[in-house]
């Protein structure tokens, strides 16, 4: 049994001392938890020092929402993958979709950004997924091998260990998302996994697939059931902590 990846990315939601009761709450519940399942938790940069001191790193990582792709240097207002290693950010979340469309960021940047995670030894979440127009084209798997392909380009077969994925379809994330169907999903992750298997062989087996795009307490356990479903990426269901806490309780239950 591999592991099961369970996140929330709190974007820029919840403030400061918000933030820090909800991860004390997340600390106290993955406390006894198997080391098969991991958690994580990717807060604002303002709290992930002090969230870092309050958790238990083992249980629960806490990620970072953006990095920049060079160590250091005359860029105002951003955070270097140095910076982010020195407080002990284990998990960095690159390409998510609001980033790639308010931000701009292409693949080529995030591909950067990927390398730079790993060269400071700190996991890449690799964001992935098509919009609703690519998808009504028939472009879902083109869009997500492009950007698997790019964002993965820089890495050699040895460092792909380290990468995460999630799979986040733009129509599926948010308030006006539709959850995507486990069973489009499982297809999607087929065709991730069949990518990554041809870029790392058997590495490609290991690299975790996460779905995120509103999973809620009606489609966690189906999306969980799926052969390529390694772990669920969650917002607005995991930022109410009582919903966050079933759903790492029932990995715990069935999936170890
Ligand atoms: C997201 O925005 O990445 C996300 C998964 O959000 P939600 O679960 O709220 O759709």
């Amino acid at each position: 049994m591999s592991k099961i990846y369970l996140g929330t990315n709190l974007k820029m939601f919840k403030g400061y001392q918000e933030t820090l009761e909800y991860i004390k709450r997340v600390n106290e519940i993955t406390q006894n938890i198997s080391s098969d399942i991991q958690v994580f938790v990717i807060p604002s940069f303002l709290t992930i020092s002090e969230a870092i001191e309050k958790t238990q790193q083992k249980n629960c990582w806490i990620g970072s929402q953006n990095m920049a792709s060079i160590a250091e240097g005359a860029y105002t207002g951003e955070i270097s993958p140095k910076q982010l290693k020195e407080i002990g950010v284990t998990i960095n979340e690159l390409g998510h979709s609001e980033r790639r469309q308010f931000f701009g960021e292409t693949d080529q940047e995030l591909a950067k950004k990927v390398k730079a995670s790993v060269d400071f030894k700190m996991r890449p979440l690799l964001c992935v997924g098509e919009n609703a127009l690519e998808k009504d084209s028939n472009a879902s798997s083109a869009t997500v091998l492009r950007q698997l392909q790019i964002g993965l380009a820089k890495l050699t077969v040895e460092e792909l260990k380290n990468v995460m994925i999630a799979y986040e379809p733009v129509w599926a994330i948010g308030e006006n998302g539709v959850p995507a169907e486990p069973t489009y999903v499982e297809e999607i992750h087929q065709v991730m996994r069949d990518c990554l298997m041809t870029l790392a062989g058997e590495i490609g087996q290991e690299i975790p697939l996460l779905y995120g795009g509103s999973v809620n307490l009606a489609n966690y356990q189906e999306l969980l059931s799926k052969k390529n479903v390694d772990g669920l990426f969650i917002g607005r269901t995991a930022w109410e902590i009582e919903k966050f806490k079933e759903i790492i309780l029932f990995a715990n239950k069935n999936y170890v």
